[in-house]
C-alpha cells in the first residue's frame, strides 16, 4: 500500500514536472522558429545554409507537435476536478479546432441530444477532444464532415465522434493508443491517442473505435454522468 502511495505521488510529480516544461518550452520553441522563418526569407544565404535553417525549421514543427499532442492545455498546477458541461466544452473545442477545420474544408456538425455533465480535469478533457478532433480532420486530406453527438445511455455521458476520413483498418485499430503507433511518419508523433485512452480512463470512462477503410471513422467516448 506503502509502495503504491509512493508510486502515485511520483508520478504527480512527474505530471507537474511535464507540464511545467511544456509551459515554459513552448514560448522559446515560437521564437526559434519564427527566426528560423526570417532566415529562410533571405534569398542571399549560401544554399547549404538554407538547407540547414529549413532542417532545424521541420524540427522545431516536430518538437512543438510533441508538446502540442501530450501537453496543449496542461497547466503546471495539480489536477483539479470539477463538474463539466459536455456541451460547453464540446463549444470550446470547436472554436479552437475551427481554423484547422476551415483549412482543409471540414464541416463541423454538433448535435447536443443531451446536455449533461461530467466529472473532470477541464483542460485534461481539453486534450482528449482535441487529439480525437485533429486526427478526424488529418484524416480527411480532401475536406469532408466532422460530426460530434452528445447522448445519454443509463447513467452514461456518450460523446460521438466521427469522420468521413480515410479510415483505418481493423490492425491499425488494435494498435491505437500504442505509444509512438502513426501512420504520419514525419508528421506525427504517435502519442495523441495514447494520452487519449489515459486521460478517459483515469476520468472513470471508456473508449471505443470504429473504423471502415474509406468511409471513415467514429469513436465514441462514454463517461460516468455526474450528479
Ligand atoms: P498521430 O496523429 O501523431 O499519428 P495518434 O496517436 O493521434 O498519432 O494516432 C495514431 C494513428 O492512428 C494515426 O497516425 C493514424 O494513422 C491513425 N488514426 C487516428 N485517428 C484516425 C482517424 N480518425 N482516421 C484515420 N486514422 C486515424
Ligand atoms: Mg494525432
Amino acid at each position: 500500500l506503502q509502495l503504491g502511495a509512493i508510486k502515485n505521488e511520483k508520478m504527480e510529480i512527474v505530471s507537474h514536472l511535464a507540464a511545467s516544461i511544456s509551459h515554459e518550452v513552448r514560448n522559446p520553441l515560437t521564437s526559434v522558429k519564427g527566426f528560423l522563418q526570417l532566415i529562410l526569407e533571405h534569398r542571399d544565404i549560401p544554399d547549404n545554409c538554407q538547407q540547414y535553417a529549413s532542417l532545424a525549421l521541420d524540427e522545431t514543427v516536430r518538437a512543438a507537435d510533441i508538446i502540442n499532442d501530450y501537453l496543449t492545455f496542461a497547466k503546471p498546477h495539480p489536477e483539479v476536478l470539477v463538474t463539466l458541461d459536455i456541451e460547453k466544452e464540446i463549444l470550446k473545442c470547436k472554436e479552437i479546432i475551427g481554423p484547422l477545420a476551415l483549412k482543409n474544408s471540414v464541416n463541423m456538425n454538433m448535435v447536443f441530444f443531451h446536455t449533461t455533465k461530467i466529472q473532470g480535469d477541464p483542460n485534461k478533457f481539453r486534450q482528449v477532444l482535441l487529439n480525437i478532433c485533429k486526427n478526424a480532420i488529418e484524416a480527411m486530406p480532401k475536406g469532408g464532415t466532422l460530426s460530434i453527438v452528445t447522448t445519454t445511455n443509463d447513467n452514461k455521458t456518450v460523446v460521438h465522434i466521427a469522420d468521413t476520413g480515410q479510415g483505418m483498418s481493423p490492425e491499425h485499430v488494435a494498435r491505437l493508443g500504442e505509444p509512438y503507433f502513426s501512420l504520419k511518419e514525419q508528421k506525427g508523433t504517435g502519442l495523441g491517442m495514447m494520452v487519449v485512452f489515459r486521460i478517459v480512463e483515469g476520468m472513470g470512462g471508456s473508449v471505443k473505435v470504429s473504423s471502415e477503410e474509406q468511409f471513415g471513422t467514429s469513436i465514441i467516448l462514454s463517461f460516468p454522468t455526474a450528479g
